[in-house]
């Protein structure tokens, strides 16, 4: 049962920065801090620890969204890209250092529920969501709760778009998350010749006042997504794609600006409404459903 007055600490840690932030039951954020993130073992939970005593306040629980594969069922941290947390206890060592009941999931999966939370199309039905940042994310919701499938679901950045492309992470080549992230991006950018700080917004900014190279940049970036979307669709035909996370506007409009190619897979694209704040409310929100959070001391 939650009430009005419960408020949990949620968590987003982000490929450069973390997120911190005392989140209401009715989705509002209270206290919030930001930091770049300590990206070494020990230097990141002392991190994280500090944080969350600092904005605890009357918090029942603590929510924590990882860049990473975190294991549905077992909410196991296998990895967490750039940060050195694979195979972590962290729910257990933030337990440890806090009194309260920890969640661990995918960061995308927290943006995905808070997502879900705050718009009435998503509590029903399958509903996907691909987060744009360092790397691309991605999480599903069934009828309003995440779906893990064997606990591994929604690795969307590791749709291979294309047999012969950049070598990933995961040991494949081409994986969507090569051309279509941020660093992606960032590397557009930079074999454009324009400059290295422009920041997408003003890039989509260039494209809308209709300049070509602009527009053409926003193409190349966006048509890998599109196609790996459009297998998503093929496999499972969501009635909803969210496009989130830092470059989620932008995405979603370089999305809109490029033909289909095929018009069997219609990919039902919107844009997420909360930005780049959804993962640390969802991460609030998920720590409230917490079956064993402290009680709230209601004043
Ligand atoms: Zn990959």
């Amino acid at each position: 049962m939650q009430n009005k007055a419960e408020t949990a600490i949620g968590v987003d840690v982000g490929g450069t920065r973390i997120r911190v932030a005392r989140i209401s039951a009715d989705c509002r954020m209270l206290d919030r801090v930001i930091e770049p993130v300590r990206q070494d073992r020990a230097g990141f939970v002392a991190q994280l620890l500090r944080l969350i005593n600092d904005l605890r306040d009357n918090a029942c629980a603590v929510g924590i969204g990882i860049p990473g594969r975190v294991h549905g069922h077992s909410k196991n941290i296998l990895s967490a890209g750039y940060l050195d947390i694979g195979d972590l206890d962290l729910a257990h060592e933030v337990s440890q250092g806090t009194g309260l009941p920890v969640r661990v999931e995918n960061d995308a999966t927290m943006a995905l529920i808070a997502e879900g939370r705050s718009r009435p199309d998503c509590s029903a039905g399958l509903v996907f969501m691909v987060t744009i940042g360092t790397g691309i994310g991605g999480a599903a919701l069934l009828d309003g709760a995440p779906w893990y499938g064997g606990g591994l679901a929604g690795q969307f950045g590791h749709i291979v778009v294309s047999a012969d492309g950049e070598a990933c992470k995961c040991g494949r080549r081409g994986c969507v998350e090569t051309f279509s992230s941020g660093t992606a991006l960032g590397r557009l950018i930079a074999e454009a010749g324009l400059p290295a700080d422009l920041r997408a917004e003003a890039l989509l900014a260039r494209a809308e006042a209709g300049e070509r190279h602009a527009q053409s940049l926003l193409a190349d970036w966006a048509a890998p997504l599109q196609r790996a979307l459009q297998s998503l669709v093929s496999v499972a035909d969501p009635k909803l794609i969210l496009v989130g996370g830092g470059l989620g506007r932008e995405m979603t409009a370089a999305l809109a600006g490029i033909p289909d190619e095929s018009h069997w897979f219609r990919v039902p694209v919107d844009a997420a409404r909360l930005g780049d704040t959804a993962g640390v409310i969802g991460a609030g929100l998920a720590a409230l459903d917490l079956p064993d959070k402290r009680e709230a001391r209601v004043p």
